[in-house]
């Protein structure tokens, strides 16, 4: 918002207490990424490979929520997606360079395209179109555009609701991040009872997998009835992003309708109900609101370089199916090695990512580049470890909550980049004998870059907070 707008409605008295928020503007875009599963083959990602796509059940969406502190814009975008990569995400961000930070989080919907490669027709395949990844980068920049061209004076308030008990762990230990956050923009001084909020922006925690291996209709999942839901409830626009969902963070398998029938996860009737009852928690949440104040913004962004010491995905990259740039592994996090040919199996390998830290103002945002295991966004580790891990006397990482410096917060999973599972190096469990006497290993390590990655990231972020330059006056 310009100044002189500002001026104007400070000098028409309309809204004397309100000189901080009356400099935010905010706006809602969105685009339809939706592939075309007529045109050719579209691989559904998530689970096993081979899974083509029969049909679209609902358009899969591109979210675009822009802030504006009167001179500088910021774009969060989510995208229903299984997650996309940090190259694309910075060829999005060579499209926007007047923005001064595009954070770009996917919800990790398992029942769209691949974008990553490993869930083509065949193991040796990739399932990633390059066609689609560009018209994935286009429509995200025209959904930024739009939300910019309807930049409005904007008031913000926060909350938050418990939904602990409507989300799963399924891995041992159990531990949840079972918070709803969300932000309601409205204009400034109209009756909020009688005029819609600009838009909601919705924070939660939950695999988008409730379809199942099975499905094969391109869908956003649950999340499809939930942002539907809140959108013809409150005439506003929402968008909805994920949050911490390692560990795994998973729908309950069967859900009770409204009717009192009891479904089975794996179809429609399931994703509805569960969608809806989280748009049930967002109207709890709704409940909950608080003022707060989005401006300035302070924006503190780190590559970092991750070493590749999964097997597999170290195998799929040099296969071509896990197309992304590999790079040598100096030791050192900070210091991206150079980068490698193609498909090259010398040495080390790293990838680069990156992790952002975003003060808006009261509101502290972690943006994670990949699937958080919530014991790292609240420090519930399992004290002291199971024997049974392979790293039972590994140091501890410090979790998201140690590191920010403010009890209002936002935490965007898959942010930038999607590395797999981030797991706390005790809970690292891939040889024998297997913690809490499994006669196997628990599931997750297969989708994790490796055991150092959670203290890398962590440690990447509590940097990027300390490095945050002091809030503009
Ligand atoms: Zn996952």
């Amino acid at each position: 918002m310009k100044r002189t707008l500002f001026l104007a409605l400070f000098l028409t008295g309309f809204c004397a207490e309100g000189l901080a928020w009356a400099d935010l503007a905010v706006g809602f875009g969105k685009a339809d990424i939706t592939p075309d599963v007529q045109k050719k083959a579209v691989w559904i990602a998530g689970y096993g490979h081979g899974r083509k796509a029969t049909g679209v059940h609902d358009p899969l969406w591109t979210r675009a929520v822009v802030l504006e502190d009167g001179d500088r814009k910021i774009a969060m975008v989510a995208v229903d997606l299984v997650g996309l990569q940090r190259p694309t995400v910075q060829d999005i961000r060579a499209k926007l360079p007047d923005f001064q930070h595009v954070m770009v989080s996917s919800t990790h919907n398992h029942e769209g395209p691949d974008v990553i490669g490993l869930w083509g027709p065949a193991p040796t395949m990739t399932g990633v179109d390059p066609e689609y990844i560009a018209l994935v980068v286009q429509r995200v920049v025209e959904a930024v555009r739009q939300a910019e061209t309807s930049l409005k004076p904007a008031r913000v308030e926060y909350g938050t609701a418990d939904g602990t008990e409507i989300v799963d762990d399924s891995r041992k230990p159990v531990a949840k991040d079972g918070i709803m956050r969300i932000l309601r923009f409205s204009s400034p001084g109209q009756n909020q009872a009688t005029t819609p909020p600009l838009g909601i922006l919705v924070q939660w925690n939950c695999h988008p997998e409730s379809l199942g291996s099975k499905n094969t209709m391109i869908t956003a999942d649950f999340l499809h009835a939930t942002v539907q839901q809140l959108e013809q409830t409150y005439h506003c626009p929402v968008a909805y992003f994920s949050g911490a969902i390692g560990g795994l963070m998973s729908n309950p398998g069967t859900w009770k309708l409204p009717d009192g029938r009891v479904v089975a996860d794996g179809n429609f009737e399931y994703a509805d109900a569960y969608g809806k009852d989280v748009a049930n928690l967002a109207v709890k949440a709704l409940g909950t609101l608080e003022p707060i104040e989005l401006t300035p913004f302070v924006v503190s962004t780190r590559p970092v370089a991750l070493k590749l010491e999964n097997p597999v995905f170290k195998l799929m990259r040099a296969g071509g199916v896990m197309d992304r740039d590999g790079f040598a592994w100096t030791g050192d996090p900070y210091k991206t090695g150079e980068k490698l040919p193609s498909r090259s199996t010398k040495g080390e390998i790293a990838i680069e990512s990156e992790v952002s830290y975003l003060r808006l103002g009261q509101l502290h945002v972690a943006a994670i580049p990949g699937e958080l295991y919530p014991e790292l966004v609240y420090g519930q580790f399992q004290e002291p470890a199971d024997a049974g891990a392979d790293f039972p006397d590994a140091a501890l990482e410090t979790p998201v909550v140690k590191i920010l410096p403010g009890p209002k917060w936002l935490l965007f999973g898959l942010a930038a980049d999607e590395v797999g599972y981030i797991i706390p190096r005790r809970q690292w469990d891939e040889k024998p004998p297997f913690a809490y006497g499994r006669p196997k290993a628990q599931y997750g390590e297969i989708n994790s870059v490796g055991p150092n990655a959670a203290a890398t990231l962590m440690n990447a972020f509590a940097d990027c907070v300390k490095a945050a330059p002091p809030a503009k006056p």
